[in-house]
């Protein structure tokens, strides 16, 4: 009985450890895809500062700047947070193509890359 209930018990911190795991991951996913729709709207401010542009109408020279400062900014932090979710999800991100690869694999699958490299 003792086994049983200790058995039990593991298996309920195993499966709340897990259920942990899984809140963090899908937390980590919606917050990459914050960031994914937040570079997308730097994207239409982007392109209407272009369309502007074209037609004469403004110089957006700084506020261009501006925004490409910002893009590069939230890119880094999607790729921080890619990198997050391949760790929870148990995979590695390729260092050469940025594919999420199985944790296990020794080489990327998609660009033959080492996996060994990455830390
Ligand atoms: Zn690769």
């Amino acid at each position: 009985m003792e086994k049983f209930f200790s058995d039990l018990r593991q298996t309920v911190s195993g499966a709340v450890k897990k259920s942990g795991e899984l809140i963090e991951l899908t937390k980590a996913k919606m917050a990459a895809n914050d960031t994914k729709t937040a570079i997308k709207n730097e994207f239409v401010k982007l392109g209407e500062l272009a369309y502007l542009a074209a037609k004469g109408e403004e110089n957006p020279a700084t506020d261009a700047e501006a925004l490409v400062y910002k893009i590069d900014e939230l890119k880094e932090t999607l790729a921080e947070q890619e990198a997050k979710i391949a760790e929870l999800g148990g995979k590695k991100i390729c260092a050469d193509c940025g594919k999420m690869v199985a944790g296990d694999s020794a080489f990327c699958p998609a660009c033959g890359n080492s996996m060994e490299s990455v830390d």
